[in-house]
């Protein structure tokens, strides 16, 4: 047997498995355990666990045996020291945010065109927190530079959701340090299987579990990842913030993991053969993917990414109202918001998850109204591709 560290399906499929159980043999699959509370035995024992002195559980606020397999799960994943759960993406944003701000006087740095649900949470941070959020256009790459020179902590996506913008992390990560700083990436729409940001020097990674990694559309979950092992403060602002996931979601998302690397491997070939086929297509005006190898920073993604995923957004030539008939004649591919689950999925940011974004921000960021994107699913291609051209056709 090879001593090398197994691929990444096989880790997938084991993650969290056979641990023992007192008494009895290990089940392959882990248990959910759906308790608030532990028995915290003696009070020497409740003083050990709550010291940190051994490890134990006493709250499931605090820490849960299921909630605890899936953190080392996606750590591992990652190639991160440690995770913590969350009950959303967006809880997982704040949690990293706070975690990464923690004794710095810069502000939060970000790009303008963050995911919707994320720049309103960075709103509510600077009009109600009066935390100082600085938003930058990382299209001018200068700009960029300089803003996360001076921050105390960095947040961004790359690619970008919806318009599959990348973003130097190499780069940003010699200009954080300038400043100090912190930098935080939301892997979700890459994911691990395509992008793996601890290599390039990241600090923290964040998903929303909600996508690829759970994979089928029955849950909402986050996870904040740290390079560097989780500190007591760490765990301290986790716990405290309050959005903790319940165990049997998070048994959801070990579930989903056993097939990650398949379902990845599938929506990269049907993410990049959907995207091109769009790209000749005469009814489209432009197509935004990561993987177009005419993409403008094509050298980035060589470097950066591994594949191109599933997610894409397009603009029809007969604009906004070319884009509702599109939606309204979809049968298989369902009009729905999010992303990452096994089936396609369509939706216009501009009325569904940036509608929360000034419509001159949004205009600003490139998000018009008449953009449409597509979460291309594990279905069969040729479904797939019948379905996009009975629809931007209308036969
Ligand atoms: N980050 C990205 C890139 C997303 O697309 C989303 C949701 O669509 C989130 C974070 C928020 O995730 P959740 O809906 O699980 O809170």
């Amino acid at each position: 047997m090879s001593q090398t560290k197994p691929g990444i399906a096989t880790r997938c499929a084991h993650a969290g498995t056979r641990r023992a159980v007192p008494g009895g043999n290990a089940p392959f699959q882990p248990p959910i355990a759906q308790s608030t509370i532990f028995d915290l035995g003696t009070s020497a024992d409740a003083e050990a666990v709550f010291s940190g002195e051994r490890p134990g559980f006493a709250y499931s606020r605090f820490g849960n045996p299921t909630v605890e397999l899936l953190a080392e799960a996606i750590a591992e994943l990652e190639g991160g020291a440690g995770a913590l759960i969350t009950s959303s993406g967006n809880a997982a944003v704040l949690c990293a945010v706070t975690a990464a701000l923690e004794g710095r006087t810069g502000p939060l740095v970000a790009h303008q065109d963050v995911y919707g649900g994320s720049f309103e949470l960075l709103q509510i941070l600077s009009t109600v927190c009066r935390i100082p959020v600085e938003t930058v256009d990382s299209s001018d790459a200068g700009a960029w530079q300089a803003a996360v020179a001076k921050a105390g902590a960095v947040l961004l996506e790359t690619p970008s959701n919806p318009l599959m913008r990348l973003i130097d992390l190499e780069a940003t990560v010699v200009a954080a340090r300038q400043a100090g700083a912190s930098v935080i990436i939301d892997n979700t729409v890459a994911t691990p299987f395509n992008q793996r940001p601890f290599a390039a020097g990241v600090d923290w990674i964040v998903h929303s579990t909600t996508k690829y990694l759970n994979g089928h559309s029955d849950m909402i979950g986050g996870c904040v990842v740290k390079r560097e092992p989780l500190t007591a403060k760490n765990r301290c602002i986790h716990k405290n913030l309050g959005g903790t996931v319940n165990a049997f979601d998070a048994w959801l998302v070990l579930r989903g993991l056993r097939s990650f690397a398949l379902r990845m491997e599938a929506h990269n070939r049907n993410g990049q053969t959907v995207a091109a086929w769009l790209g000749c297509h005469p009814a489209v005006a432009k197509v935004y993917y990561a993987g177009d190898p005419r993409h403008a920073q094509a050298v980035l993604f060589q470097r950066q990414m591994r594949h191109g995923g599933a997610l894409l957004s397009f603009e029809l030539k007969g604009g906004a109202e070319a884009a509702m008939r599109f939606i309204d004649r979809l049968r298989l591919v369902v009009h729905a918001v999010s992303l990452g689950g096994m089936e396609s999925l369509a939706t216009r940011p501009a009325m569904s998850s940036h509608r929360g974004m000034p419509p001159e921000v949004r205009q600003r960021a490139g998000v018009s109204d008449s953009l449409i994107r597509l979460s291309v699913g594990v279905e069969t291609l040729e479904d797939i591709l019948a379905d996009l051209d009975q629809a931007l056709t209308g036969d």
